[in-house]
């Protein structure tokens, strides 16, 4: 069999994208993925001269080709971006994964700013846990959040960026549906809606990218990456083996995971109808002045019970002198 040839200029090609029948070459496959990433951020009204993106970078190999793709729509379009990562103090893995996401930064042209969770709360994610007795990844979901949420409030962003591929988005709603969970999915669109004062919208600029394609691009674009995992990831969670089922079905029927995330995106306002009928109105956490479901948010109850104080106040603080 000849080597394949990429269907748009003859070149070698590097990728073959069945669902879509193309074989791409280096520089085809990477403007292939800047131009999903390009029409889901013009889709959700984030193309615009003057908005500012806060880009979660962890260091690895989604948030690399997030950072990337970004950047260089951001010179076309006149956005601003500016990153943000968090130190989760998990010893030689977060180092790595600082050194990393400063480096991608950088050779991006992206300022970043740096938090260590240890500094900020006093205890690294795994003693908060442990302390909290809640699972290390729960924890490290809702402080993550909390912080990049915070940190976008205070520097004024339009957005938080977050690095989900296809094939998170595609794993996380099917476990959603198993569980009927159905209101949840609502927010796994390609962006959420900002709550003015609590809370920034979120958004994942590679909604239509999946997993092999992040990965490829972020290789082909040489930015830096992490390949270690986290030492706290659980063994074969069931998102993962979801993500294995869809990609052996993908197999058989090309186009089955493209076709489901984008019909999710385009019923999402049922999802919405289901959400808004469970009457879960924003409200104000009395402590730190953000977003909480009703009474104080999860975020301070969880520092009150494991460092013996809420944080949200000072955390805050911290975010606002950095800004
Ligand atoms: Fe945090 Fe690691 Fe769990 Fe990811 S796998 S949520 S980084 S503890
Ligand atoms: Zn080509
Ligand atoms: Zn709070």
């Amino acid at each position: 069999q000849a080597a394949a040839r990429c269907s748009i200029c003859g070149a070698p090609a590097v990728a073959r994208i069945p669902y879509a029948r193309l074989s791409l070459c280096p520089s085809h496959f990477m403007e292939f993925v800047e131009r999903k990433v390009e029409r889901v951020l013009r889709r959700v009204g984030a193309l615009r001269r003057g908005a500012r993106i806060l880009v979660a970078v962890s260091g690895g190999k989604d948030s690399a080709a997030m950072l990337t793709a970004l950047s260089k729509l951001s010179k076309l379009y006149g956005f601003e971006l500016v990153g943000i990562h968090l130190v989760l103090g998990f010893g030689a893995y977060s180092e790595k994964s600082r050194g990393t996401a400063e480096k991608a930064c950088r050779e991006n042209g992206v300022p970043c700013i740096v938090i260590s969770i240890e500094e900020a709360l006093g205890a690294p994610v795994h003693v908060i846990a442990r302390r909290a007795r809640r699972p290390v990844c729960s924890v490290c979901g809702l402080v993550k959040r909390y912080i990049t949420n915070a940190a976008a409030v205070e520097l004024r962003a339009d957005y938080v960026a977050m690095g989900h591929n296809a094939d998170d988005i595609i794993a996380y709603t099917l476990k959603l549906f198993l569980n009927q969970d159905l209101e949840s999915i609502a927010k796994m669109g390609p962006a959420t809606e900002s709550i003015e004062g609590l809370a920034v919208a979120r958004l994942r600029p590679l909604y239509e990218v999946t997993e092999r394609e992040s990965l490829l691009y972020a290789l082909l674009s040489n930015t830096p990456f992490l390949h270690d995992e986290c030492p706290y990831r659980p063994v074969a969670p069931i998102e993962q083996r979801i993500k294995e089922s869809m990609n052996r079905l993908e197999e058989e029927h090309p186009g089955v995971k493209i076709n489901y995330i984008r019909r999710l995106e385009s019923r999402l306002t049922v999802y919405k109808r289901l959400a808004a009928e469970k009457e879960w109105k924003p409200q104000k956490c009395p402590t730190c002045g953000l977003l909480s479901s009703g009474g104080e948010c999860g975020f301070c109850r969880l520092t009150r019970r494991a460092l013996g104080e809420p944080k949200g106040p000072h955390v805050r603080r911290l975010l606002r002198e950095l800004a």
